[in-house]
């Protein structure tokens, strides 16, 4: 079984924003790079972590990034107040809204509120819509798009494909359906409901594990030559950091396989650096 590394992935497409930002500069000596904004309320473990890595990612590709955080208890009217400034701030070139939001936030208002152009991860109504439309303008979540992008990098072909994807959240199985569909393979989604779910995966020419469950897909949900991606991010039992597949157990199955950590996640920020250049390329 080969691991498709995210690592090299990631890579290339640091190569490809580095480029661009190169012609930017050309075109337009001195101007700013383009800034990403990081939002994030209160101190959650799992939005410190993945601000790090996106802070980390921004500043190695050369891009900007700036944290804006807000206390746990901030009021729903306070922060959209705040929000606003930073969604209207003509030096942020695009947003990453950290989410759940605490409850006494309307995540929905926040999702409408912010500036297509500036909506990074896709989480509002007009990138969604695009997304589902087929239509290249829109921000795709940027774990979606990198699913497909590794596929791509690793030139393995997705066209006529049997994909199946276990998960069908807003963030990840949905329009990762609509991406992978766009790209003609055949689709079928999974979810706790699915009545046989083993028999199910094992069809796929290509997995996709996005339910959020601890080594939950072992060899009795992959087929011969599958390529399985692994979206999960989990803890296991010992605290130790897992994705959704028991990867020792498919080696033997699986032609390719992501492993997690240094899989799908190195490319999701890699991706979101993309989509910095791409909402700086409209608004400039
Ligand atoms: P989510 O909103 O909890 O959705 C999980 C989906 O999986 C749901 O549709 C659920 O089905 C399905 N599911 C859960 N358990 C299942 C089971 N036993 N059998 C079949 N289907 C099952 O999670 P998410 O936000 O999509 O995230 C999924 C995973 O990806 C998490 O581990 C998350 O940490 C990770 N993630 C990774 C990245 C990255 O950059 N790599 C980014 C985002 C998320 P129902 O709809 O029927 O409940």
């Amino acid at each position: 079984m080969i691991l498709l590394k995210g690592a090299e992935v990631s890579a290339k497409i640091k190569e490809q924003v580095q480029t661009e930002l190169a012609q930017m500069e050309a075109n337009a000596p001195g101007t700013a790079a383009p800034k990403l904004a990081i939002v994030r309320v209160g101190e959650r473990p799992d939005d410190l972590s993945y601000e790090r890595g996106a802070t980390k990612k921004m500043e190695s590709f050369g891009l900007r990034v700036q944290s804006y955080v807000y206390p746990a208890d901030i009021s729903d009217a306070d922060f959209k107040r705040a929000f606003a400034a930073v969604n209207s701030d003509p030096d942020v070139t695009g947003i990453l809204l950290l989410r759940p939001l605490p409850k006494q936030i309307c995540e929905k208002d926040v999702e409408q509120m912010i500036s297509p152009e500036k909506d990074l991860d896709g989480i509002g109504p007009a990138n969604i819509a695009k997304v589902f439309a087929g239509d290249e303008t829109g921000f795709a979540p940027c774990t979606a798009e990198a699913v497909i992008e590794v596929l791509k990098a690793n030139e393995i072909p997705i066209s006529g494909k049997r994909v199946t994807i276990v998960g069908r959240s807003m963030v990840v199985g949905k329009p990762l359906s609509m991406l992978m569909l766009k790209e003609n393979a055949t689709v079928t989604i999974c979810h706790t409901r699915t009545a046989d779910l083993k028999g199910t995966c094992r069809q796929a020419e290509i997995l996709v594990a996005a339910a959020g469950r601890a080594k939950m897909l072992n060899a009795d949900y992959v087929g011969n030559d599958a390529v399985v991606i692994d979206v999960g991010i989990n803890v296991d039992e010992n605290g130790k950091l897992c994705g959704d597949v028991e990867l020792e157990s498919v080696q033997e199955l699986a032609s390719m396989a992501t492993p997690v950590p240094g899989g799908v996640g190195a490319v999701t920020t890699a991706v979101l650096a993309k989509h910095l250049m791409r909402a700086a390329r409209q608004s400039r």
